[in-house]
């Protein structure tokens, strides 16, 4: 069967190396996992508690309105429900907004080094992907993206801008004046929207940064994404939150699956959100890990990114496959990014406290062990 060259051609998205599959291949006992920016803290006790009682639910179909999930988010993020809709991850949300907004042929804006995710769904989708170049110390540069979308003379394919905020893997953000800037000439264009990725929001600790939703009722372009994989320590059960005008959220509902979001999954959201004792010790966690990661990495001489998510960019000087072996035969998992083009760099994520102390006594006997090539 002859298949598009998008399709022959695309490299799949390789997450994070499992913690079994480390065990197997290594023949080490303990494994620490600091490789996938999950919550080390776990799920929220309130998670796990409604999730027991759904267990005798299993037989049903799940709601596919997501009512109350619904519910629970608009009231607390003070948003008509009109303006919500939830995908199988923020993942699924951005595959489907390529789906739905272009057709092949057309393009997407990201930047240089943003998420991959976004990239691959475009190129699935036989939708061109256009990267801004960054910024010193790999910022996001709103004006770069700004000039392509003025002056390029394809600009007129280009449906949708994704400005991940922070950005993984480099944890960098783009502050509210930048955004600001961006959106008065850009936020109301009706035809494009403005797409803020932003699934680190809670970790963030920059006083200049605050969420795109504040901007949603004087920009109609703009577009908003959130996850409760990270600080709400739901990766696995896979629930993605897009806020966005009605006209998306109702073309959104027309393609997504109708059961996209499964009945735990819900379960576990709502209570989740509910639960914000577990996100403040999950930011606090964070927080402290990541000035740790930062005293250490600047002990050992490592040149790092200061990150505004739960994980950290640096460079080992080293090449990045010597580092990462060495690490996975101590049984520690970190995230070598040589698919976003970084041949020495890695991604750290953090921890508990004492995980966090076993992976930085594991990199420092490694660089000792591994000569630098820069
Ligand atoms: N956006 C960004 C910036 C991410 O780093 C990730 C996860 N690595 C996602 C979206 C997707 O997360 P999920 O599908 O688990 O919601």
């Amino acid at each position: 069967m002859k298949l598009s060259p998008e399709i022959e051609t695309l490299v799949p998205y390789k997450p994070g190396k499992p913690i079994s599959e480390t065990k197997r291949e290594y023949g080490v006992q303990n494994v620490i996992k600091l490789g996938s920016n999950e919550n080390p803290l776990g799920t929220s006790p309130k998670v796990v508690a409604a999730l027991k009682n759904a267990l005798s639910q299993l037989h049903l179909y799940p709601d596919p309105a997501c009512f109350e999930l619904l519910d629970v988010i608009a009231k607390k993020w003070g948003i008509s429900k009109s303006w919500l809709s939830v995908g199988n991850g923020s993942n699924e949300i951005i595959d489907l907004l390529i789906r739905i907004f272009c057709e092949p042929g057309d393009q997407i804006l990201t930047t240089d080094k943003a998420f991959l995710a976004y990239a691959i769904c475009a190129q699935a989708a036989r939708v061109g992907c256009r990267l801004a170049p960054l910024a010193p110390g790999f910022n996001t540069d709103l004006k770069a993206m700004s000039k392509i979308l003025l002056e390029d003379p394809q600009a007129d394919k280009i449906k949708l801008v994704f400005i991940p905020n922070p950005n993984n893997p480099t944890g960098t953000y783009v502050s509210d004046a930048e955004i600001c800037h961006f959106l008065k000439q850009h936020g109301n264009d009706p035809n494009r929207l403005i797409i803020f990725d932003e699934a680190y929001t809670e970790y963030v600790r920059a006083s200049d940064y605050s969420s795109a939703m504040g901007h949603m009722k004087a920009f109609s372009s703009v577009v908003v994404i959130r996850t409760l994989s990270k600080a709400y320590g739901l990766a696995g059960l896979r629930v993605g939150i897009l806020c966005a005008p009605p006209m998306v959220i109702d073309y959104f509902n027309r393609v997504r699956n109708p059961f996209n979001v499964n009945d735990l999954a819900q379960v576990a959201a709502v209570a989740a959100l509910q639960d914000d004792e577990f996100i403040r010790r999950s930011v606090a966690n964070n927080a402290l890990g990541l000035d740790n990661f930062y005293a250490e990495l600047q002990k050992m001489k490592l040149p790092f990114v200061e990150s505004q998510g739960n994980f950290v960019m640096f460079d080992t000087l080293r090449d990045v496959s010597a580092v990462n072996e060495a690490l996975l035969k101590r049984g520690v998992i970190l995230r070598p990014i040589l698919n976003y083009g970084f041949k020495t760099e890695m991604r750290m994520s953090v921890g508990l406290p004492e995980e966090n102390q076993v992976a930085i006594q594991a990199l420092r006997e490694v660089m000792s062990e591994i000569s630098p090539i820069k």
